[in-house]
């Protein structure tokens, strides 16, 4: 193989029920036929992809099928899909096999047929434990059928077991989003939290029709940021990432796989790879992706080669995120720069003497005060 000797791998599934009102990820309505189309043409793309970057069996040391809602696809396409597509994967290095799930398309069916196909890590999308917030974020399931999964026995089969929160949804208080985090902690399977602040895009449902949202203003969303922090920290999550949580060894590998720069490939419709120094995209759209495909084509959006500049940037404002920060030996090995060449020491400094850093073993920590700030910094040293 040349230029890659492990891998991670994105799989975009991009079929939902319905679309929620916060939501800008690229996806469309569950349709059988082309959702079988879809699942040949994955395996096709690793095919070509494979053939362009000559890639010959590279060790694949995560996999992540994200979405979308990749729980809503049937039992009989995953079987497919384990035929079709990760039968072609060499899976002796896999560490971590993660499914995005939602609550109401999970059952223990699928997560008999999950574990049977390699999947050690399921996170599922519950975003809040408040029924009136559920119904504003425009989700499909409600608080008792969020509940129900996460104490299934079944999950104790995963290795992990994550959920997704958002904070600042429309009627949100902070006794609404504490008695959701008290609710999450109390299934003892759950041992990973994303909780992501919301963000408003314009071309979403809440974008378009923002004023007539009861958002909590900037003074309470902060308090919520907060809330989340000292509430998880407390119940012995670590704050790995901004917005990332786990118990002990229950981080997302794969997620991290991303923040350190390593090679991944994403499959389907708007996904994203990155095989070092070239980054590129898959299109967004889901008729022109399969027509790419049953072209024998690949079906890019945009490639761009990573000079030494942005890398050096990038890794950066990735380490200022995350509290193992950015270790200056791994820095100056992938950039070929010395760090104190590319980044001004005064101003490091200053966030050493601010506490948001800590310098230790040739790292730069970001401390959990840091990790508050981190978009300050990244402001400050760009
Ligand atoms: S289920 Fe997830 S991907 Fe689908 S519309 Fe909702 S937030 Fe977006």
């Amino acid at each position: 193989m040349k230029s890659a000797s492990q891998l991670s791998i994105y799989i975009h599934i991009p079929f939902c029920v319905s679309k929620c009102r916060y939501c800008d990820f690229y996806s469309t309505k569950y349709d059988s036929s082309l959702a079988e189309l879809y699942i040949d043409a994955l395996a096709v793309e690793w095919d070509l992809v494979c053939r362009e970057k000559q890639l010959t069996e590279p060790q694949i040391v995560t996999i992540y099928f994200g979405g979308g809602t990749p729980s809503l696809l049937p039992l009989k396409q995953w079987q497919k899909i384990g035929r079709s597509l990760l039968s072609r994967f060499n899976r002796d290095s896999l560490i971590e096999f993660s499914v995005e799930c939602n609550p109401d398309s999970f059952s223990a069916e699928l997560a008999s047929l999950l574990l049977q196909l390699g999947v050690n890590r399921v996170t599922f999308g519950i975003q809040s434990l408040c029924d009136k917030e559920l119904r504003a974020a425009g989700r499909v399931h409600n608080v008792q059928t969020a509940l129900n999964v996460l104490h299934q026995q079944y999950l104790k089969n995963f290795r992990s077991v994550g959920v997704d929160l958002i904070y600042g949804l429309p009627g949100q208080s902070i006794d609404s989003l504490s008695m959701t985090l008290q609710n999450l902690t109390a299934s003892e399977y759950v041992n990973h939290c994303s909780a992501y602040e919301l963000t408003i895009a314009e071309s979403t449902a809440f974008g378009r029709h923002r004023r007539i949202f009861p958002f909590p203003d900037e003074d309470s969303v902060y308090e919520m940021t907060t809330v989340v922090i000292d509430y998880l920290l407390q119940e012995g999550f670590e704050q790995y990432e901004i917005s990332n949580f786990a118990r002990k060894n229950h981080r997302s590998l794969h997620n991290e796989t991303y923040w350190d720069h390593r090679n991944y490939i994403g499959l389907g419709c708007a996904a994203h790879s990155y095989l070092h120094p070239y980054r590129w995209a898959n299109v967004s759209d889901f008729g022109v992706y399969l027509e790419k495909i049953s072209g024998n084509k690949l079906p890019r959006s945009f490639s761009e080669f990573i000079d030494t500049e942005t890398l050096a940037k990038e890794m950066l404002f990735l380490g200022l995120r995350r509290s193992d920060g950015i270790d200056t030996e791994v820095f100056e090995k992938r950039t070929g720069k010395e760090f104190s060449a590319l980044v001004d020491m005064k101003k490091i400094e200053a966030f050493i003497s601010k506490g948001w850093l800590q310098y230790r073993n040739s790292r730069y920590l970001v401390t959990p005060s840091g990790l508050l700030f981190a978009d300050t910094m990244a402001r400050e040293l760009f």
